[in-house]
């Protein structure tokens, strides 16, 4: 089958830029064997020669928020309340009375201890049947009691 080569004045088929649709062009200009401007036989605009496919718009980058980032965050808000909590507990609290951390020893909740590693504590929960939930100067601890 012998292909035609294209010349001036030939009707080929190119996106309008005006009519935004695959349209019959005639060819106004060619580069050797290549269109490079034709005119649409609709609206009779001249303009290069795009060929049939329109150019693709590149993809937009989905900027995917990190939920990890989101739940670290969180974490810090969480133990700087706490540390508040802790101070606000401490500064109302006769730091001589705190009892000293026993894992046999009995609490009771808003009880005061102090710990050898983790300092001066609040119970917050008893949680049984034998633990407890401590609020530390650097957060909450599950602690062993009886
Ligand atoms: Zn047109």
């Amino acid at each position: 089958m012998r292909i035609k080569k294209l010349s001036a004045g030939d009707i080929i088929e190119a996106a309008c830029t005006r009519c935004r649709a695959i349209l019959n062009h005639t060819i106004v200009a060619m580069v050797e064997d290549r269109v490079v401007r034709v005119e649409c036989n609709t609206c009779h605009g001249v303009h290069n020669y795009r060929g049939k496919t329109e150019k693709k718009t590149p993809a937009a980058t989905t900027s995917a928020q990190k939920k990890q980032t989101v739940s670290r965050q969180q974490k810090k808000e969480t133990a700087a309340s706490e540390r508040d909590e802790w101070q606000a507990l401490c500064s109302t609290v006769n730091v001589d009375q705190a009892t000293p951390y026993d894992m046999n020893g009995k609490f009771r909740a808003n009880e005061l201890l102090n710990h050898p590693t983790f300092g001066l504590g609040i119970v917050k929960n008893i949680i049984p049947p034998n633990k407890m939930e401590v609020l530390f100067e650097h957060g909450k601890k599950l602690l062993r009691c009886q």
